[in-house]
């Protein structure tokens, strides 16, 4: 058995995945695991998770979010 870190779920199929960097973490579902690993988007706050953009420091949902937070010369790597 293993507890979700994210809600606490004790669910007999729960998935570890790990992160470079940071350890690993047990979730009962993707939900919960996008909610504890995916970044958020620099611009609008969403969770980025597919590819994202990279701009600087941040990262972005999109070009069109990239865009929105002053960084130009982005498009989108799909
Ligand atoms: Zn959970
Ligand atoms: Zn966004």
């Amino acid at each position: 058995m293993a507890v979700c870190d994210v809600c606490g779920n004790d669910y007999d199929k729960a998935m570890e995945i790990s992160v470079s960097g940071e350890g690993k973490g047990t979730f009962d579902s993707f939900e919960c695991a996008i909610h504890a690993l995916a970044p958020a988007c620099g611009h609008c706050g969403c969770r980025i998770v597919g590819h994202g953009v990279e701009g600087g420091e941040m990262i972005f949902c999109c070009a069109h979010c990239a865009r929105g937070a002053g960084e130009d010369g982005l498009s989108d790597r799909v």
